[in-house]
């Protein structure tokens, strides 16, 4: 009976951020009055041309800024609604009683964000670095998403593509690559765009089918990582559906993209270590900061604020839209270090984030994409033993809690170790990029 009251927060929301919120117009590169939308935005950001990017920030947050106090009350009482859950079966706080779903201690919360605060130094040399690159006299917000290297293009044939994606993951062995190869060449993908096909790209299945992706192939070096990525994910339901049992065959969220950011990073390190184009290998690292940054610091901020928010409601707190945007401005403080212009427009970004209203689940793709960096950093140290482990990780779907499947691949996240790791490795591609310049 409280589902229909419990989900409305969420509901409003996105009713509110899908269908009834507009933009205003802005001028794109060619000078031209576009209308902003959030499709449009992600693009505008990644423009080359500073003024466009510039009006597509202040424009977007300005509208959310109208609308803060209607955001902060539908916030709110979807923070309400998690303490009311967790306070009815009797747990101590809504990060337990999120967490427990998987079995995981809020230690292991914790101390994601603890050990990204200690590695903040790479993220703030990081930023500099983009500075530099990007010949700026101060860095703006608007100013994170544009490439460092935007003139680099290389067409990439499909041919080629799978030939790449073949080699680069040749480290985990003949039988892996056996599967591979089979599922390129029997039609598991369903490679080009096509009238009526639905955009983006997604590995899917059932338990007695083998696995299905869907691709919109362009002949773009990212178009190669999306293969890599989406067959990533297709051997690890491959894997599990052949050795599991239905009921455990479905491996959790938890564990969803270890295996596509494995395949992801083998490629990337094959790449950069065959490429002698320097336009290239700026272009290759450049990918991988910036998923670093967006699915490791920046999940983990806003793991933090989740966490931040949850607490004062359970202190007795109340969530006002002036108190969401100081939390929110000292994170952004914080997570993106002195090299950083924090504009004023950013912290009302809390008011458009979907997955605060599902709260404690994005600190998984940080979790996440940190295990599989160790994964991958011990497949190419160890050899053999690691792929053994890591092969019967893939075998294993469900069939036990997901901290219990990752120690046998030999990643322990209730130690620092792993996000250790794969922080470290971030700082390792700084000194890369350094040295380039
Ligand atoms: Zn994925």
């Amino acid at each position: 009976m409280s589902a229909d009251l419990s989900t409305a927060a969420g509901s409003i929301f996105n009713m509110f951020n899908n269908a009834d919120i507009k933009f205003p117009t802005i001028k794109d590169e060619t000078g031209q009055e576009v209308e902003l939308t959030k499709g449009r935005y992600g693009r505008y950001m990644e423009s080359s041309d500073r003024q466009v990017r510039q009006q597509a920030f202040t424009a977007l947050y300005n509208t959310y800024d109208k609308f803060k106090n209607t955001l902060a009350s539908t916030l709110a009482a979807s923070v309400k609604r998690d303490i009311f859950y967790a306070r009815a079966r009797k747990y101590p706080s809504a990060l337990e009683a999120a967490l427990d779903q998987d079995n995981i201690s809020p230690e292991v919360y914790e101390q994601l964000i603890n050990t990204v605060h200690d590695k903040l130094d790479y993220m703030y040399r990081y930023m500099k670095l983009r500075k530099k690159m990007l010949g700026l006299e101060e860095l703006h917000m608007y100013d994170l998403y544009t490439p460092l290297v935007s003139d680099y293009r290389v067409e990439v044939p499909y041919q080629q593509a799978q030939e790449k994606v073949r080699a680069g993951l040749k480290p985990l062995g003949d039988e892996y690559l056996a599967l591979l190869k089979a599922g390129m060449e029997s039609g598991w993908i369903d490679v080009y765009e096509n009238e009526g096909k639905t955009s983006g790209a997604y590995s899917w299945g059932t338990f007695d089918t083998h696995p299905y992706v869907l691709m919109n192939y362009d002949n773009k070096l990212d178009d190669v990582f999306t293969l890599a990525h989406e067959l990533g994910h297709s051997l690890h339901s491959y894997y599990s559906n052949k050795n599991q049992p239905f009921i455990y065959s479905q491996y959790p969220i938890f564990l969803a993209e270890v295996a596509s950011t494995v395949n992801e990073s083998l490629l990337i390190d094959y790449l950069l270590e065959n490429s002698s184009n320097r336009q290239e290998k700026i272009y290759l690292i450049n990918h991988y900061l910036e998923q670093f940054r967006g699915t490791v610091y920046r999940q983990t901020m806003f793991a933090e604020f989740e966490k931040i928010i949850h607490e004062k409601v359970e202190a007795g707190g109340g969530l006002i839209p002036d108190e969401l945007c100081r939390i929110y401005r000292e994170l952004n403080a914080l997570y993106f270090g002195p090299e950083v212009v924090i504009d004023q427009e950013i912290e009302v970004e809390w008011s458009r984030i979907p997955h605060f209203y599902s709260a404690f689940y994005v600190y998984k793709y940080a979790t996440g994409f940190s295990a599989a960096t160790a994964i991958k950093e011990q497949i190419l140290k160890e050899g053999e033993p690691a792929v053994v482990r890591y092969l019967e990780f893939l075998k294993s779907g469900n069939s036990d809690y997901p901290l219990n499947l990752l120690k046998r691949a030999g990643v322990d996240l209730t130690t620092p170790q792993p996000v250790e790791q794969a922080l470290d490795y971030f700082g390792k591609l700084l000194d890369q990029m350094e040295a380039l310049l």
